[in-house]
């Protein structure tokens, strides 16, 4: 057996905080162990292969004494270790904050970090390939490794992750979709910015002005030439780089410059009530973290759009603390609904009432339990129209336990859903290059242990949805969409397709799929045309 760091201990690994430029000193975080050489982890390994040289670099080895040696900032060694650290951080803040281990998006045990991919000013998750690719460029005389940035892997971990509990994103059909993970792309890399003191020292007591996240930006700024600008314009964000667009990261702005300036007055808060202004920072970054964190769970299982992610943060924030008893989510649901994501007095208590049939296995079903369940209680679904005979699965059962009593069960989340197939004509068809697309209709149930509904995230398929699928079919035609063969290699869909979406067709059906390589980097030499919504 090769060296591996203790079982069940924390690693001490170390980090750029920010970037190689501004942040050049590695400050030390912890993350789970054990770890292999790669490193490897439960969840995560990092496998150093250029596939433009096809060469494997030498992998960060632990010492027969268990913890890694500290390599120089150059050494890709120590690439492979700040990669891992920053994505295994934001994965074990998700897995805590829910109470599950995470299972990805795709049928994989490990997510691959791959930090030098090759030359590209670009980064990118590719659930195809289990993977997040980190490349290198030039940048005046020398290499500029998007993997040092802090920023651009906790991005990548984002989609990752989001990916993980609701593999049906990626494959949208409402554009609001794609710019969702493109948002919680950028609050992960906020909060993950965040949890460096360093960080915390530089920004903190000048949340109101712009510098916070012109510094918590410089690694974005620095590696794109233009791209990767997202998080600085998260504070200077106006309406109208929204509006009426269809571009995954400008749509994105309109729920992530709302959490930033729902951070902004949290924090304003709290220093009102007395404390300083690194303390203030620091709750008020746990508290609207907690929120978008837990928002996970609260979830629709496809098609989701930036309104319901802000609902979820309110619900999930309502269901961990129902009084409010210190007024943070007021704070925070004055400014959504200032930015129209939430309606005036969201969210309305959930009835309360029992449902039938609870299985003696309550509140650790099986699916097969959870699906007699919810057949028992069908007329409380999002099955409408055919309510009384429509199909649906169980697509998950997520218990929540609480880090301190692992036996026990905080929260039960099943997640149901069935397709309903869309025929199209004209311009759709056109567009889709098929007759045929599916949409997901279903919703995601939360249940306290004892029985009693928290939420519903209700998804059915209604006319309205289709006329808006239609709608955005008519739109892309011709702009968004890449038509694309289903069995063509990845990297070479990418680098031909720079549109938002990619559309595979097979036996006259179509699917969407999010082109995450070409909205997240929105990368130096690629020329970006506006992406308009017609009118
Ligand atoms: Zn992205």
């Amino acid at each position: 057996m090769e060296p591996a760091t203790g079982n069940g201990e924390l690693v001490d690994l170390y980090v750029l905080p920010q970037d190689p430029r501004s942040t050049p000193r590695p400050v030390r975080v912890k993350v789970r162990g054990p770890l292999r050489g790669g490193p490897i982890g439960d969840r995560i390994a990092v496998f150093d292969y250029n596939r433009d040289r096809d060469v494997v670099f030498r992998a960060a080895r632990p010492r027969a004494g268990g913890g890694f040696p500290r390599y120089d900032v150059d050494d890709f060694r120590f690439h492979q270790l700040n990669g891992y650290a920053i994505a295994a951080r934001a994965v074990e803040l998700v897995e805590l904050e829910l109470g599950r281990p995470l299972r990805w998006g795709f049928d994989g045990s490990r997510l691959t970090i791959v930090p030098h991919a090759g030359l590209l000013a670009n980064a990118f998750y590719s659930a195809e390939s289990h993977s997040l690719q980190f490349f290198s460029f030039l940048r005046g005389k020398s290499a500029y490794h998007t993997v040092l940035a802090h920023d651009i892997v906790a991005h990548e971990t984002g989609h990752a992750i989001l990916d993980a509990v609701r593999p049906r994103y990626y494959e949208p059909w409402h554009p609001e979709t794609t710019a969702l993970h493109e948002a919680f792309g950028d609050l992960t890399a906020l909060f993950a910015a965040l949890s460096h003191d360093v960080i915390r020292r530089r920004v903190a007591g000048r949340l109101g002005r712009a510098n916070l996240l012109s510094e918590v930006a410089e690694g974005f700024e620095a590696s794109g030439e233009g791209g990767w600008t997202s998080l600085r314009s998260l504070v200077d964000a106006k309406p109208s780089a929204w509006k009426d667009t269809l571009e995954p990261h400008d749509l994105s702005l309109r729920l992530t410059s709302a959490v930033y300036r729902a951070l902004v007055k949290l924090g304003a808060r709290i220093r009102r009530e007395g404390g300083g202004a690194l303390a203030a920072l620091k709750l008020a970054r746990t508290v609207i973290q907690r929120m978008a964190v837990r928002a996970l769970d609260y979830l629709p299982p496809a098609d989701a759009t930036l309104d319901e992610f802000a609902r979820a943060m309110l619900v999930a924030d309502t269901v961990a603390e129902p009084k409010d008893e210190r007024g943070y989510r007021e704070v925070v649901t004055g400014v959504l609904v200032e930015r129209g994501l939430v309606p005036r007095g969201f969210p309305e208590p959930a009835d309360g009432e029992k449902w039938r049939a609870y299985p003696p296995s309550w509140p650790r079903l099986s699916q097969r339990d959870a699906y007699l369940f919810l057949d028992a209680n069908r007329e409380r679904l999002a099955l409408a129209p055919h309510a009384e005979v429509r199909d649906f699965v169980v697509r998950d059962v997520q218990v929540k336990r609480p880090p301190d009593g692992p036996g026990e069960v905080d929260q039960l989340v099943i997640v149901y859903e069935y397709p309903v197939d869309v025929e199209l004509r004209g311009a759709e068809a056109e567009a889709a290059g098929a007759r045929w697309i599916t949409l997901r209709g279903g919703g995601t149930l939360a249940f306290d242990p004892s029985g009693r509904l928290l939420h519903h995230a209700e998804k059915p398929v209604t006319g309205e949805r289709v006329r808006q699928t239609r709608a955005f079919l008519r739109d892309g035609e011709g702009s968004l969409f890449s038509a694309v063969e289903p069995t063509l290699d990845d990297q070479l869909r990418r680098a031909a397709a720079l549109r938002p979406w990619l559309v595979e067709s097979a036996a006259g059906r179509a699917t969407l799929r999010a082109n995450l390589g070409a909205t997240c980097g929105r990368s130096a030499g690629k020329a970006r045309r506006p992406v308009r919504r017609r009118r």
